[in-house]
């Protein structure tokens, strides 16, 4: 099998190799297919349900855990590192080279108090979210099994064991910098920059030195704009925006208690340990550039303080412009102009003062036709309100230009996204031993645009027991 190993052999002294402990009674929940094509992957379900759960190697693989360091809700944390997951190798196939990684794979060096294991519950929200975000276009790691076990693992209460095989072209993280450039190795800090910016930035390689670095660093900065123009347009709170689940690559990475907005609350905290709402919704911008700020500090020892300040300048821009973008297809506008930007904002004021849906609101307006305006209106207590604002948004378009906005609002707004309460039902049935709910999501949430008869129900907003679900951050 084309594994192969540049981590290991051109990173040495950034992990320890080290097998997986493998999980009892695996069972095959789900082999995300499309994925395992892309790839050019080998192998059938029993196959996969061996390598998904630790119980042997796919040929070529050398397991190891990475270690790296972070700062977890703004304190600083030396060393943390894969402390249940391991990267199995990379994969060289026809999508190019992607990173296997077993998470649940059991302990390593850097599990500190915990037992290197990963609960059901987590594995199916990881794999269904990412998945999710996938199809939207959103930039994201990816999810290739679920298998499940009969291992307890112990949390508020005993919950099977589980583990996920995420895929990403790599797995390094702001958090990789910082371990080194804080534990004063400049010599691995500086064979860590060459080796991202050989492998994963060859557009910048060519550049002469000083500038080639700098203009790395510029690239996560835009990058990771761009990730946060897609989260905020999506309505998407990632919950733990620590350094150490931030991706140098600029995407979506380590699904915690992550939630996908129900009412438009843009306050709204996922996580209910985050008391302080440290990484509420509507600070999501705001933490993303502290974290690059982080991350350009651990960069110090190698690049000069105006090449920092630069690089930090391309994210304010690179959000915007994306998430101008993507706001733009998702209402249908034929051109964002200086009209755009208080029209966006007054109907996200209307949405937040009902704490109207998010999504269906845009879903509602891609369907609206003519002569339905009295009712899209009726879905506000401000009726009036929502009258002025529909007639200021028809104002934007000719005849023939509203005619068209459909396509493109079609295209950009999707039927269904992984609420909550979507995924918290097929948690529950998944734990009676029933894993048709999490398949039937898998399918839908990967075809989000299209109408669906037999999926009607998973555009309909949370009932009453599903909002603000308390997600447990542990997993
Ligand atoms: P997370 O909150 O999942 O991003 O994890 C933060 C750190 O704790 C990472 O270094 C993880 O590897 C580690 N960790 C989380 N859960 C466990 C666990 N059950 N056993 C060992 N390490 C864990
Ligand atoms: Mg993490």
């Amino acid at each position: 099998m084309p594994f192969v190993h540049s981590y290991r052999d051109q990173l040495p002294g950034s992990y320890t190799r080290l097998a997986p402990t493998p999980l009892a009674e695996p069972q095959l929940v789900v082999l995300n297919r499309p994925l395992l094509a892309e790839l050019g992957l080998p192998g059938d379900e029993s196959d996969w349900t061996v390598w998904g759960s630790g119980n042997g190697l796919p040929a070529g693989a050398d397991p190891l855990a990475q270690v790296y360091a972070g700062h977890q809700f703004g304190g600083w944390v030396p060393r943390l590192g894969d402390g249940r997951g391991l990267l199995l190798g990379e994969w060289q196939g026809p999508a190019g080279r992607h990173d296997l990684h077993l998470k649940g794979a059991g302990q390593t060096p850097y599990s500190r108090f915990g037992d290197g294991r990963a609960v059901l519950r987590s594995t199916i929200r990881e794999f269904l979210a990412s998945e999710a975000l996938h199809a939207l276009g959103c930039p994201t790691s990816r999810a290739l099994t679920l298998v499940s076990s009969s291992e307890p693992v112990r949390r508020e209460t005993f919950e099977p064991g589980a583990a996920l095989i995420r895929v990403a072209e790599s797995h390094i993280r702001f958090g990789h910098f910082e371990y080194f450039s804080h534990g004063g190795d400049h010599r691995q800090l500086r064979q860590l920059l060459d080796y991202c910016i050989g492998h994963h930035f060859p557009e910048v390689a060519g550049l002469p030195a000083g500038e080639r670095e700098a203009q790395f660093f510029r690239r996560v900065c835009e990058r990771t704009g761009e990730l946060l123009g897609w989260w905020q347009a999506y309505g998407f709170a990632h919950g733990v925006m620590n350094t150490d689940n931030m991706s140098i690559l600029g995407i979506t990475f380590d699904f915690g208690p992550y939630a996908f907005l129900d009412g438009y609350e843009p306050g709204f905290i996922c996580n209910h340990s985050d008391s302080g709402g440290r990484y509420a919704f509507h600070r999501q911008p705001t933490i993303a550039l502290w974290n690059l700020q982080c991350l350009g500090l651990a960069l110090a020892p190698l690049l000069p303080e105006a090449a920092i300040r630069d690089g930090l300048t391309a994210f304010e821009p690179a959000l915007l412009s994306c998430y101008r973008r993507l706001m733009q297809a998702r209402l249908g506008l034929p051109a964002w102009t200086d009209e755009s930007g208080p029209l966006l904002s007054a109907l996200l004021g209307l949405l937040a003062a009902e704490q109207a849906d998010y999504s269906l609101s845009f879903s509602r307006l891609t369907q609206l036709t003519d002569g339905a305006d009295a009712r899209w209106c009726d879905e506000f207590v401000d009726r009036a309100a929502a009258r002025q604002w529909l007639q200021r948004y028809r104002q934007q378009f000719t005849a023939a230009e509203w005619q068209a906005r459909q396509v493109t609002m079609m295209a950009a707004n999707p039927e269904r996204v992984l609420r909550n309460y979507l995924a918290e039902i097929a948690i529950r049935r998944a734990y009676e031993g029933d894993f048709s709910e999490v398949r039937q999501l898998f399918a839908a949430l990967t075809q989000p645009f299209t109408v669906h008869q037999e999926w009607a129900a998973y555009s309909e907003p949370p009932p009453d027991w599903g909002r603000h679900l308390e997600i447990s951050c542990s997993s």
